[in-house]
């Protein structure tokens, strides 16, 4: 397969969606992101990330600044004629009004994030959730996990040390559609239709890089160009197999339901799926750079096993993150291990991608015995046994993998996690249930 290319490749940000569609969707995935498989702090703390998630798609929809500088001036006030657009309120005002009607006092760095990224369209509304940590205990991380970060992060040093015996090549140029074309051939499930925007923000504040807008075509899913400090192979194995995984993964869905966005597998358990998946592919790469001689590559691949082991709440490197959200920081070594062993945690995910990661994992397996032990290791850990029968709750108009959550009266006075925490297949979300993506 060659270049990935969408039609809008090029476009400059904001895109060209009239205000009314802009807010609507912003309306719909703010409150997605409400719908968290956890209770209490982790929700709040989860949510507010979620937020600054969907104001990075207000900032593609509406344009950064646009109603601070040609629309309001001192005598404006009102939240809603501050962010009014020529054609009406935009993306904004929906996200605005989410967090007007469902409270959350306080969310940490995930809180400033939101706020930072609000602020790049005018003043912060008074009741959007201040910079405090969350209030109220966070659990620990599981047993099972702590077992699933070991086999991680020997899987990694094993990469690691292979890598020393490969040829070492050089990055791509740091373009996002030339990362993404070199990931094509590491992705079992490859999609080719996305947008690239450019935002006037950088990768560490806008975080989730990947996502589906309206007013886009083909499959609605869209990737931000940002810029960042990190080594350029960092950047290409981020963007060229893992978030390009996740690009994948919005396709496929997009095929199987309407409307395109907000997608399911963009916020709460659907984005548990999304890691899970994208991580499954990111062990998957490795071992096919070991085969295919990357040692650069297969280098940082490891390297990134190794830091989503190490950085869980009580972990070694603990990423400050992910020190509320153990159910996220959780799933990105523990998911990975479910969807390569065929645990029922792979039934949510579409079979068309399921099937062709299988097949490739085991053609993986079988070329390179470090990979069938580790991935028996991983199918004893998550066994049958542990993760018991999927009790997914099937939703009409959606594919039967989306759990169904009932979402929280308010933040912050949240009855407990019993009616929203299902097991989406293995995964279990309950709550007592990165570094960026
Ligand atoms: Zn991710």
């Amino acid at each position: 397969m060659g270049e990935v290319r969408g039609p809008g490749v090029d476009a400059p940000g904001p895109l060209h969606v009239a205000a009314p569609v802009a807010r609507a969707w912003a309306v719909a995935a703010a409150t997605a992101a409400v719908r968290v498989p956890a209770g209490n702090a982790e929700a709040d703390a989860w949510t507010a990330r979620g937020w600054a998630d969907v104001a990075v798609g207000c900032i593609a929809l509406d344009g950064a600044g646009f109603a601070g500088s040609g629309l309001a001036g001192p005598g404006f006030t009102s939240p809603d004629r501050r962010m009014a657009r020529r054609d009406g309120p935009g993306a904004f005002s929906g996200l605005d009004e989410v967090i007007r009607s469902i409270r959350v006092e306080s969310g940490g760095p995930h809180a400033a994030r939101l706020r930072q990224l609000r602020r790049l369209a005018g003043p912060v509304p008074a009741w959007y959730p201040d910079t405090r940590p969350v209030a109220g205990p966070i659990r620990g991380v599981r047993e099972i996990v702590w077992r699933a970060a070991d086999l991680v992060a020997d899987f990694g040093e094993q990469l690691r040390a292979a890598a020393a015996g490969l040829p070492y090549e050089t990055a791509c140029p740091l373009i996002s559609v030339r990362q993404l074309a070199w990931g094509v051939r590491y992705r079992p499930s490859p999609s080719e239709a996305h947008v690239t925007l450019r935002l006037p923000v950088n990768r560490r504040l806008a975080r989730r890089t990947w996502m589906c807008l309206p007013g886009l075509p083909g499959s609605g899913t869209a990737i931000a160009e940002v810029p960042s400090t990190a080594a350029p192979m960092e950047q290409q194995i981020w963007r060229g197999i893992h978030e390009g995984a996740h690009l994948d993964h919005l396709s496929s869905l997009a095929r199987l339901r309407r409307p395109l966005a907000p997608s399911p597998g963009e916020f709460g358990a659907g984005l548990l799926v999304a890691e899970s998946y994208a991580m499954a592919v990111e062990i998957l790469a490795a071992v096919e750079c070991v085969l295919a001689g990357e040692g650069h590559a297969v280098w940082q691949l490891g390297a990134g096993l190794i830091e989503r082991a190490t950085r869980l709440p009580g972990g070694s490197n603990p990423a400050e993150e992910f020190t509320d959200l153990p159910t996220l920081a959780e799933v990105y070594v523990l998911g990975p291990l479910q969807v390569l062993s065929g645990a029922p945690a792979s039934a949510v995910l579409p079979a068309e991608l399921i099937r062709s990661l299988h097949d490739r994992w085991r053609a993986a397996c079988a070329a390179y015995p470090p990979a069938a032990a580790f991935g028996a290791r991983a199918a004893e850990l998550v066994g049958p046994a542990d993760t018991g029968p999927s009790r997914l709750t099937p939703c009409k108009n959606s594919p039967s993998w989306v759990p169904e959550l009932t979402p929280r009266a308010s933040a912050g006075r949240d009855p407990g996690p019993s009616h929203l925490a299902p097991q989406v297949g293995g995964l279990t979300l309950s709550r007592s249930a990165g570094n960026l993506y």
